[in-house]
């Protein structure tokens, strides 16, 4: 099936991410979020976004502005429910993600496809939830969204081959590259970049090393864009603690408990860059290391 209209529910860094993309590729967004604040935000984010990428030369004012009139933003969920896609981006936590699609399957056409963007859970565990487990999928966007070139794409145990081949499509026509995961805790990229980061706090926690040197070393030594700390307040520190917690319930290993420093930062409200502290300090002109 053809795919013209997508709902976005969650308004965050990936929400925001996801709506500039599909935006640009010529999709139209319905976004939806708790509040006002959170949407106009979103939008302010994805203009100034789309500038940069005009200032790079790869999008044009012409393209800003088309994009820009096909988002449209909505406090009622239920008004996604018209769109041929749904791609829920709220909160990594379960009871928020099964009551968002738990709304939202009243108001379905029937022929829409659900989608989550979730970075742990059970595809097939959330598409229980709905009256429609053979057109639900996990469509993994990595952060920043129009930056990364990778989605993953995860079948739940019921997810169809029409449904599958219909959100491959979406990932072509973004200019995107898709892999293929199958629904396991953490799917392929955070099953294996977690567990990288939890060490990394370990390595704080056990005084092996300072934010500086850990972060220095992996960067150097490693060849790492950004080091493990500082892509853990990128990602969000509760994030990073969601889906450790998803691992080490999932896969009933120890291996994966998640660094008691990790769950004191979180408890402490600092979970990173959206909350301008966290194992950095973001309030001043560079970013001051907070251990
Ligand atoms: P975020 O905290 O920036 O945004 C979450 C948004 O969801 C918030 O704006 C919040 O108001 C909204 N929300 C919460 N409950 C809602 C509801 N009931 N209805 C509508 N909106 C609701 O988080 P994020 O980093 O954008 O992460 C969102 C999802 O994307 C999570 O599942 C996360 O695991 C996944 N993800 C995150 C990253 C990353 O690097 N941060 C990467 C890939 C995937």
């Amino acid at each position: 099936m053809e795919i013209a209209s997508v709902g976005v529910v969650g308004a965050g860094q990936m929400g925001t991410g996801i709506a500039h993309v599909l935006a640009l590729a010529g999709y139209d967004v319905l976004l939806t979020d708790i509040s006002e604040t959170v949407l106009a935000r979103a939008l302010e984010t994805i203009a100034r976004n789309i500038d940069r990428q005009i200032a790079r030369g790869r999008v044009t004012a012409p393209e800003k502005e088309a994009a820009l009139a096909r988002i449209r933003t909505t406090l009622r969920l239920a008004d996604l429910g018209a769109c041929d896609l749904i791609i829920e981006a709220a909160t990594e936590r379960e009871s928020v993600k099964a009551r968002i699609f738990e709304d939202l399957v009243p108001h379905l056409a029937p022929h829409t496809i659900l989608t989550s963007n979730t970075s742990s859970i059970s595809i097939t565990r959330l598409a229980s939830r709905t009256d429609r487990p053979e057109k639900f999928m996990g469509f993994h966007f990595m952060n920043p969204v129009p930056v990364m070139q990778l989605v993953e794409l995860i079948r739940g145990i019921a997810t169809d081959e029409a449904t599958y081949q219909a959100c491959l499509k979406v990932v072509e026509r973004l200019g995107k590259t898709a892999a293929s995961a199958e629904d396991f805790p953490a799917f392929i990229v955070n099953r294996i970049l977690m567990p990288m980061i939890n060490e990394a706090v370990y390595t704080l926690y056990e005084g092996v090393g300072s934010v500086k040197s850990i972060d220095q070393s992996l960067r150097l030594g490693a060849n790492h864009p950004m080091g493990p700390l500082e892509l853990a307040d990128f990602i969000g520190l509760d994030t990073c603690l969601a889906i450790m917690n998803v691992l080490h319930e999932g896969l009933a290993d120890t291996k994966y408990r998640p660094c008691p420093l990790l769950v004191k930062y979180v408890e402490a409200g600092w979970l990173g860059r959206k909350t301008q502290r966290g194992f950095y300090d973001y309030r001043g002109e560079v970013p001051v290391p907070t251990r």
